[in-house]
């Protein structure tokens, strides 16, 4: 029976340690870290996230900032606040939430973020720096978390066969950078897997570690990983569920029951991935705040 990742525990274990980190930096510096979560329209979801993400940032005690605009709000606009926020000293971090409404280019706006502002690391100038393998750049969240997860739980990606199932620009490439880093978390041997895959079974049955990033509900079965691996389940698909309330419950690319049976160690969903984004925004937003104070001190010296 397979050991599991917890995200939740994880998390709340890295959250005290920002915390702590954060004071120390804060007496050395007089700086506390601020993050500003833009929010364009009413997207149930996309409230509740930023929502989540104010609470986290105050309960760790960094500024928070929440911005909300109306969903007719135009292009110029948005950019209008994002330059405010760029040039604004009480502000670190900034992301805007996803997905913006149709008649803004989503491109432009990541564009005109402060790359050393960029904690979700979107902007092309933080992809390319991962690209070529910089230890210092700011990695998008829910990857960085991933690897985290594997890092805390004991099982170094350093030299493994490490499979990930999924390529987007969110998830399954930054990840598979990461790995591939020559950093701590990084040193592994990445194959990625997507949906023009043929037998996908056949590849992912290589992996030492396994990491489900496709959005497929219950894609990965036990008949598709060998024995003793390391599973790492991204998805978080909602199936129906009149049993529950909300109608729905979550469930993870992975087939839980199946895989935690022949699998080492297996994350679930939720409890896995989904408490380790926030968390690393909150690190990225640290780590923002002490290089903009550094450089800032670097040019007045
Ligand atoms: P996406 O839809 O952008 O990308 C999915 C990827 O999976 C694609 O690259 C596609 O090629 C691949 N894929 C799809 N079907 C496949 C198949 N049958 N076989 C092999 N590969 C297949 O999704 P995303 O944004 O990368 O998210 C992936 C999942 O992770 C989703 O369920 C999403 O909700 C979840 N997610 C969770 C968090 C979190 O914080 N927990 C954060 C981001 C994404």
């Amino acid at each position: 029976m397979a050991k599991i990742i917890s995200g939740t525990e994880i998390g709340r274990a890295m959250r005290a340690e920002i915390a702590v980190e954060a004071a120390a930096f804060e007496r050395e510096s007089g700086v506390t870290p601020g993050l500003a979560v833009v929010l364009v329209g009413e997207d149930p979801a996309s409230q509740v996230y930023v929502t989540m993400k104010g609470k986290a940032c105050r309960e760790i005690g960094f500024h928070s900032r929440e911005i909300v605009l109306p969903a007719d709000t135009v292009e110029d606009e948005l950019l209008g606040v994002i330059d405010g926020l760029n040039a604004d000293p009480e502000i670190h971090g900034m992301l805007v939430q996803l997905p913006l409404p149709r008649h803004i280019d989503s491109q432009k706006v990541i564009m005109r973020i402060d790359p050393m502002k960029d904690v979700d690391g979107f902007h092309p100038v933080n992809v390319g720096r991962l690209a070529a393998g910089d230890r210092d750049v700011l990695a998008p969240a829910t990857p960085s978390g991933i690897i985290q997860m594997l890092l805390r739980s004991g099982y170094d990606p350093k030299g493994k066969r490490v499979v990930v199932v999924g390529r987007s620009n969110i998830v399954g490439k930054p990840v598979a950078l990461l790995l591939l880093r020559d950093a701590p978390g990084g040193n592994a041997t990445v194959t990625v897997a997507h949906s023009r895959t043929p037998d996908l079974g056949s590849v992912t049955r290589q992996a030492e570690i396994l990491i489900a990033a496709a959005g497929k509900p219950q894609l990965i079965t036990r008949e598709m990983v060998s024995p003793g691996v390391v599973v790492i389940d991204v998805g978080t698909n909602r199936v129906e569920d009149p049993t529950r309330e909300r109608g729905f419950r979550l469930v993870g690319d992975v087939d839980f029951a199946g895989v935690k049976e022949v699998a080492a160690a297996i994350s679930p969903v939720p409890g896995g991935v989904g408490p380790m984004t926030i968390t690393m925004l909150l690190a990225n937003t640290l780590q923002a705040a002490r290089q903009i104070d550094a450089a800032a001190a670097g040019a007045s010296s």
